[in-house]
């Protein structure tokens, strides 16, 4: 039996900003570049109540909220508080699996300080975090990634939930399917209609007829509907998946490819996949906006080319069918 935890920055880039600047604090703070395609990157809690959420269009952000004071992000500033708390992470356990800059699972069925539970590791961890960076995290702590990552939004924020084995059933029994990650309004709407509103319901369907409305996706949702999750924390290695190509305006000989070479060495390229595909053009332009935060080279660093990509492209029966950014 595994014990993960879910451990999730609060409103991070908003905070960070409300942080350095005292006359932030309060005020609905949206963090956002200026321009007419820009997308929401972070929202503070006060703007969340005017409806305001990240990969938003800016613009509607403003509409919502026009009183909002819209920052634009200074990543250099969120990833060296990324770093701190990977620090802290990485001081109570090997197995950290960072999902983005201010959110990662850590396994930590065995860790480094011999605490006496994973929730003390969380709570312990949460106390660090907030004694070094002055900002909140929750946390979610149980036996899988699937389970941590509902807990950690559970008493968000500055929370912690917990949810052992045994409390496992009856915690998801009430859930409404809506809230298990990969599940969207898609596959919301197309579970209502057979009358599955809750994990509960769901639980009650074998798994032969899950796959003849949801394809292979079926045989997951049966899964989740227990709590099985077996995916295991990956520990990030980005330097396993650079690489990177050029094309000569002229075919040259080898010998005098070794400027090029050069070049081709520094390129760079950063990756995530995240929980589920990104249903729209807004929330794909966010993961690729994260991903230039992952950049971590000098501020004066100029660049000559910048490409976008999608990979890991399975049938569309392999998915729930929420997936509304090639339909
Ligand atoms: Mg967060």
């Amino acid at each position: 039996m595994r014990k993960i935890l879910h451990i999730d920055m609060d409103a991070f880039y908003a905070s960070v900003e409300q942080r350095d600047d005292p006359a932030l604090r309060g005020r609905p703070v949206v963090v956002a570049w200026r321009g007419a395609r820009s997308v929401v990157c972070a929202a503070s809690y006060e703007a969340r109540r005017f409806g305001i959420r990240s990969a938003m269009p800016a613009l509607r952000a403003e509409r919502l909220c026009p009183d909002a004071v819209f920052v634009a992000p200074d990543f250099t500033r969120y990833r060296a508080v990324s770093r701190q708390i990977r620090q802290i992470f990485l001081s109570h356990t090997p197995l950290v699996e960072p999902l983005s800059l201010d959110e990662a699972y850590l396994d930590v069925s065995d860790n480094l300080h011999g605490l006496p539970s994973a929730t003390a590791v969380a709570e312990t961890i949460r106390a660090q975090i907030r004694e070094l960076t002055a900002l909140t995290a929750s946390a979610g702590v149980a036996p899988n990634k699937f389970l941590a990552k509902i807990a950690s939004d559970w008493r968000k924020p500055d929370g912690l939930f917990v949810i052992r084995p045994a409390q496992v059933e009856a915690f998801l029994t009430p859930l409404p399917v809506g809230r298990i990650p990969g599940v969207g309004k898609v596959t919301q709407a197309k579970l209502g209609g057979l009358g599955i509103d809750t994990v509960g319901q769901l639980r009650t369907w074998t798994p032969h007829d899950l796959a003849r409305h949801f394809g292979r996706y079926g045989q997951r949702l049966h899964e989740l509907a227990r709590g099985i999750d077996t995916h295991p924390v990956c520990v990030d290695r980005p330097t396993q998946s650079i690489s990177a190509e050029d094309t000569f305006a002229e075919d040259m000989p080898l010998s005098a490819l070794q400027p090029a070479l050069q070049v081709l060495a520094r390129t760079l390229t950063r990756s995530h996949t995240p929980e589920q595909p990104p249903g729209d053009l807004a929330q794909f332009v966010a993961i690729a906006q994260a991903l230039c935060a992952r950049v971590d080279l000098p501020e004066h660093t100029r660049y000559r080319l910048l490409g976008v990509g999608l990979s890991n492209l399975v049938e569309r029966d392999r998915l729930p069918p929420q997936s509304g950014l090639f339909d």
